[in-house]
């Protein structure tokens, strides 16, 4: 079985075809600068294919970049499939499902509606990613699709977590809520901490940190997400590589009021401008925050430490909030690469059981235990694998 995973952008589209039961990926690739000029990026993963790299295709639209992905995918000399009946069904990553959507579902008239009702809490994203699934359907007609949410997985969070402190009213009539972000991400890792525990996901109680260019944590109590850092949209919780992650509200209306900004402006810093990057005013990157401190940059190292604070204070919260914590995942790319960061983050930490095996550490990419053999909290690095948990869903879903 093969699916084709989507991830649709408003001007890129990601994709990946993989086999879901053996995780084999065949091919992958983007599409960049749709509607401008289009650039065409496609790398088989079978020996002897040739990879393309940012070549000129003309895509005016996602249903010409959906097409020059289908072109590649079954080309002659350089294809992975033989045609595209070899595409079972495809997977479409969706950013926002709202509380209309608590897991993957078969994309139908309804559920294309219901998205689009939720374009309002994602309006930079929903929209685009609905344009990838129809655009799918103008050159795929009849071959099944599938959204998964990044939402979806947190919608098992109780409403004392889920709820803001505000008038009640601004959820009832206008959905404001926590609703948590990466949930593809939080799904798939937590899976994988139990099979490498040994136990059932209802066994454990798990602290998953999602540590990227965005970052969130997620407490996973028996397999079910009860509590996240990002909340309405994905600005909040963590400082992030260009995001501020959770402020005083009222530092808003102080600089908006000081420096003239209107909301748009002040918001554009608070996504773009602030978190690693504006604190260190060296880079979002952590392999930059790195080695500038390594050369003595003092801001930069202020940036990973107060990075690595941030991570361990909802470490803590999360284990009030269950109860206990069996152990703690690190994933994405700072996550998986920077033992740096893991080791900030756990240090301290040993009275609640939680013990780093310094060798063990000195690791990147690569799913292992991490924390001695006598830690009663076991640490773990799980590379996250989005697109295959989509195409599982998509699989799961479509061969039903
Ligand atoms: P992601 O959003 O999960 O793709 O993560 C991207 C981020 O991972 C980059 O912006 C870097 O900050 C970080 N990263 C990637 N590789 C490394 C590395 N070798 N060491 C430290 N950080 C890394």
């Amino acid at each position: 079985m093969n699916i084709l995973v989507i991830n649709a952008g408003s001007s890129s589209l990601k994709y990946q075809l993989l086999n879901p039961d053996t995780g084999d990926l065949l091919a992958k690739g983007l599409c960049e600068r749709i509607g401008i000029d289009g650039k065409f990026t496609y790398k088989p993963q079978i020996e002897g294919k040739e990879t393309l790299s940012a070549v000129d295709v003309a895509m005016p639209t996602h249903a010409e970049a959906i097409q020059a992905v289908l072109d590649a995918l079954v080309d002659a000399k350089n294809g992975v499939i033989g045609s595209m009946q070899e595409i079972d069904a495809v997977g479409h990553r969706v950013v926002h499902g709202g509380e209309a959507f608590n897991q993957s579902v078969v994309i139908t008239d309804e559920v294309l509606k219901a998205i689009e009702d939720c374009i309002p809490l994602a309006p930079l994203h929903n929209p685009a990613n609905l344009t990838g699934i129809r655009a799918c359907q103008k050159v795929m007609p009849g071959v099944p699709m599938v959204a998964v949410f990044d939402t979806a997985f947190h919608q098992t969070m109780p409403a004392k977590a889920y709820m803001y402190a505000l008038p009640y009213a601004y959820y009832e009539t206008d959905k404001v809520r926590r609703y948590g972000f990466h949930g593809t991400s939080h799904k798939y890792v937590s899976g994988r901490a139990a099979a490498m525990l040994g136990k059932k996901p209802e066994e454990l109680k798990l602290v998953s940190c999602h540590l990227g260019n965005g970052s969130s944590i997620a407490a996973v109590d028996c397999g079910k997400s009860v509590d996240t850092s990002m909340g309405f949209t994905p600005l909040a919780g963590l400082p992030m590589g260009t995001r501020s992650g959770d402020l005083d509200a009222g530092i808003l209306q102080y600089l908006m009021n000081k420096y003239g900004m209107g909301i748009d402006e002040m918001l554009n810093v608070l996504n773009k401008k602030s978190g690693v990057e504006g604190l260190s005013g060296v880079s979002s990157d952590f392999r930059d925050l790195e080695n500038a401190a390594a050369e003595g940059n003092q801001r930069a190292l202020l940036a990973e430490e107060k990075f690595a604070y941030e991570v361990k204070k909802y470490v803590g919260a999360y284990a009030a909030a269950m109860g206990g914590v069996d152990a703690i995942i690190f994933t994405a790319g700072v996550g998986e690469n920077d033992k740096g960061i893991r080791a900030m983050v756990c240090q301290g930490l040993e009275y609640m059981g939680v013990k780093l095996d310094a060798e063990a550490n000195n690791v990147r990419g690569k799913e292992c235990v991490i924390s001695t053999a006598d830690s009663k909290v076991k640490i773990l690095l799980i590379p996250t694998n989005e697109e295959l948990m989509i195409a599982k869903d998509t699989a799961a879903l479509t061969q039903k």
